[in-house]
């Protein structure tokens, strides 16, 4: 089975972990600082703060950001349930908006209309790991004076017009989870220029308690105070030892992507039915997913044949989003309906995310291409 993403480790990830396993510190020590800091040097952001998921690290920025109760942020419907649920962690209102037909990322001109006085921010998925569209995102937040927040578990390493993922937004969240660029197991980060953001995070991953076990070790002292409502949202020390030799491997990775998205590209052109997302010139692109859209209407096979079939052959396809406002929990709780975002519920229906990872091989993606555009054309 080829699947649609998968991690590498190799030695001297396992080497990393196990240095730390024979260390003093477990959770919270050198490496969660290190990796920290590492993250914060690759994307040229100020602040970086590990935390214990992707999810944590939406949740966390929607508390840094002081998202609460009646606050509305509007977010794309294509995209992993999380980016939503987190503005309802905080009591907040998720205002779904459309995306782009052409590269399945927020449509800038769908979201004046659903801002209102009670409007506090914007989140941005970078869909697949293309930066989304920063420049009027930023114009729109500005004239509306809500804050802007990068959904980038699909893009680190990416750049828009030449700024690094990571810079684009007010804070930005990255995931580590094992599907994604690199891993930490479970794992995530909120990156930002904001110290008080950056702060705030700090507090919320630790119960809101203003300092962590090392830090009173250190001082030798057991006072603490407890500022604010917060979880435990750390990240172990193991972890972000992995986290920081799979980040040394992070650039070629990219590039591999690169390559394996464009061995796709130029095959797909021969095939009239097969029509990859676009993508602009003034981005790189981190290439965490490759979709396609399949005109299932021309063709006499419909995209759960495909997909099962795909299986059978060996082909681990997938598709990445059902809208969120689709799902019966958002229905129930929140009204939204089919028919609130019809470019992505019409998408929805086409998609379909080839594999793409980097350990996979150029014999690999051929195998694929060959038994996508045979089904494809016997239909
Ligand atoms: C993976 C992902 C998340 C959640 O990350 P976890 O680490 O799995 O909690 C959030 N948003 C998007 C777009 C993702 O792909």
């Amino acid at each position: 089975m080829i699947p649609y993403g998968r991690q590498w480790i190799d030695e001297d990830d396992i080497q990393g972990v196990i240095d730390v396993l024979r260390s003093e510190w477990l959770t919270t020590g050198p490496k969660v600082d290190e990796f920290e800091q590492a993250v914060a040097t690759f994307t040229g952001a100020k602040y970086a703060v590990a935390v214990s998921s992707g999810t944590a690290a939406l949740h966390a920025a929607m508390f840094a950001i002081g998202i609460g109760d009646s606050d509305e942020v509007v977010v794309p419907t294509i995209t992993f349930a999380a980016t939503a649920n987190c503005i309802l962690f905080q009591g907040g209102v998720s205002i779904f908006t459309d995306v782009e037909p052409d590269t399945l990322l927020i449509a800038p001109s769908d979201i004046e209309e659903k801002i209102t006085p009670n409007t506090k921010a914007i989140i941005a998925v970078d869909y697949a790991g293309h930066p989304a569209d920063y420049d009027s995102l930023r114009q729109i937040a500005d004239k509306h004076g809500i804050l802007l927040v990068a959904d980038a578990c699909h893009s680190i390493g990416a750049t828009y017009k030449g700024g690094q993922v990571g810079t684009l937004a007010d804070i930005s969240v990255f995931s580590y989870h094992p599907v994604k660029h690199i891993t930490t197991g479970e794992g995530g980060m909120v990156v930002t220029d904001n110290e008080e953001y950056a702060r705030k995070v700090r507090l919320f991953r630790n119960h809101g308690i203003t300092t962590d076990h090392r830090q009173r070790v250190e001082k030798a002292t057991w006072f603490y105070e407890m500022v604010d409502l917060g979880y435990n949202y750390r990240i172990s020390d193991f972890q972000c030892a992995l986290g920081l030799c799979q980040l040394r491997k992070l650039p070629q990775w990219i590039l591999r992507r690169q390559e394996i998205a464009a061995r796709y590209s130029e095959a797909f052109m021969n095939c009239e039915y097969v029509r990859p997302l676009s993508v602009g010139n003034y981005v790189t692109h981190a290439y965490h997913l490759y979709v396609i859209r399949l005109p299932f209407d021309k063709l006499s096979v419909d995209r759960a044949m495909l997909f099962s079939k795909l299986r059978e052959e060996g082909i681990g396809v997938n598709v990445h989003y059902i809208p969120v406002h689709l799902h019966p929990y958002y229905q129930k709780k929140t009204g939204t309906k089919p028919g609130l975002c019809p470019v992505a519920e019409k998408a929805y229906e086409e998609i379909l995310s080839l594999p793409i990872f980097p350990q996979m091989s150029d014999n690999d993606v051929d195998t694929v291409i060959r038994k996508i555009t045979s089904i494809i054309d016997k239909a």
